[in-house]
């Protein structure tokens, strides 16, 4: 053809000398393979085909890595990409910063992902680092529940979930742990749900999935279901062999999660988009999902870009139980410790402790009431008096305090105290001794400025 005929015009020199023994550290790519063998090294690609350095066409019946979806010469990518490129080619999203895209891109994939209601996406590079992202958004929302023993992720034997520590640990492919010292210890494997390989004589493949749904349950029973944070799985397992689901297993699977509390995850990153005739394996599966991974054909491969879908049971957590549930516990504590008579048993001394320091000659007032103090330097006990804003009496008399080991707060002249209402009558001894020593040598202070 013409491209071949123009491809192989281009190429160089260097092209034809090969690259065999190449300088590239590449994944899944054994030593042996780099040093004995030439490398295929694709240049071009062209709807379904991409073609070789040598201009050798080739059919890509694995969409590159399960992932370009429109092939590999879709001009109205191409031509997104450098609008944003030109426009934007960077920024960020923490701290509330956000993009158009980013936003429009959140809510059409929400929009999308029917089999469970989504609420939030978050964005990520690549399918693993999704997968990693789901690892801390679970971790999350159990210590935001109160439950940090609810860690443990199970995932299934023969899963792919990608290639960075957590995501490889998650995997069940033994070649992603050996060398690497994974799986990390809190990841469990049950079993792969391959009927065909698995199956025992004369079982169903709906009595296989019940065997497999019950090993999941004992499973969980022996580790501990308070233990057991998330079971992720992919709708059809890719890497490890394209094995679809046999009937009823993830109907049986999720039942046994939902009775123990455990969240779903769909890693949906070879799935998702219509590979399976339907927008999600979710959907085509029944499965209900609480996070949701996708990557992959969610770019068609152009960029690198993957994301996790929330539900808003997880997003609700993660965006205000967090703190609602601390406030909910400290009105707790509040009330299991009688938290107003602690403070009206501790607030007398620490009220009259302080006034006896009323009679310093640099303090105009003493002030305050329960467990809040205020203390306001003046001359001749006046109101209007105030020392000369230069000599920073306040800011002295708080840099004594710190001295002596006690935090005040400085606002110009005027000294405040709020402390916890926790503290012991020995302690607020402490307290109004240390003030007292800086009261000390707050007033020599005065006495210095007064006569130079
Ligand atoms: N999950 C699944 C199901 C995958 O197939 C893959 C990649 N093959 C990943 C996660 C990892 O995605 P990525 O390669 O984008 O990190």
């Amino acid at each position: 053809s013409s491209t071949e005929t123009s491809l192989k015009n281009d190429i160089s020199a260097t092209d034809v000398r090969g690259y065999k023994g190449h300088d590239m550290l590449a994944p899944f790519t054994a030593g042996w393979h780099t040093t004995d063998l030439e490398p295929l090294v694709i240049q071009k690609s062209e709807g379904s085909y991409v073609y070789d350095v040598n201009g050798k066409k080739y059919l890509d019946a694995l969409a590159g890595l399960w992932c370009t979806s429109l092939g590999g010469s879709e001009p109205r990518l191409v031509a997104a990409a450098t609008k944003q490129l030109n426009e934007l080619p960077f920024y960020h999203s923490f701290w509330n910063r956000s993009t158009k895209p980013s936003l429009d891109l959140a809510k059409e994939l929400l929009d999308l992902f029917t089999a469970n209601k989504m609420a939030k996406a978050f964005f990520t590079n690549s399918g693993s680092e999704a997968n990693d992202t789901q690892v801390k958004l679970v971790w999350y929302y159990n210590n935001a529940l109160g439950r940090p023993e609810k860690k443990k992720f199970i995932a299934r034997t023969k899963s792919y979930h990608g290639s960075t520590l957590i995501s490889a640990s998650l995997s069940g492919l033994p070649a992603l742990h050996q060398q690497f010292d994974l799986p990390a210890p809190f990841v469990l494997h049950t079993d792969c749900p391959h009927y065909w390989r698995f199956h025992q004589p004369g079982e169903t493949e709906e009595e296989f999935s019940t065997r497999l749904a019950n090993n999941l349950e004992n499973l969980i029973l022996k580790e501990g279901p308070e233990t057991i944070a998330a079971f992720i799985a992919e709708p059809v397992m890719g890497a490890g062999g394209v094995i679809p689901p046999p009937a009823t297993y993830f109907e049986k699977v999720q039942a046994v999660l939902k009775k123990y509390d455990i969240l779903v995850i769909a890693d949906e990153v070879i799935c998702g988009f219509g590979r399976l005739g339907t927008m999600f394996g979710c959907d085509k599966y029944n499965i209900k999902p609480d996070l949701v991974s996708v990557a992959k054909a969610l770019s068609s491969g152009y960029m690198p870009i993957g994301a996790v879908l929330v539900s808003p049971e997880v997003s609700d957590v993660i965006y205000s139980q967090s703190n609602k549930l601390v406030a909910l516990e400290t009105l707790k504590i509040y009330k299991e410790r009688n938290i107003v008579e602690q403070v009206n048993r501790i607030s007398p001394k620490f009220q009259e402790g302080l006034k006896v320091f009323s009679d310093s000659p640099i303090i105009g007032e003493i002030r305050g009431t329960g467990l809040l103090h205020g203390t306001e330097f003046t001359d001749n006990k006046s109101p209007n008096d105030p020392f000369p804003p230069e000599w920073g009496i306040g800011a002295y008399f708080g840099a004594q305090c710190e001295k002596h080991g006690v935090l005040v707060r400085v606002a110009g002249d005027n000294i405040m105290m709020s402390p916890p209402y926790i503290l012991s009558l020995e302690e607020i001894d402490e307290l109004i001794m240390k003030y007292g020593k800086a009261l000390k040598d707050t007033e020599n202070r005065v006495e210095e400025l007064k006569f130079q």
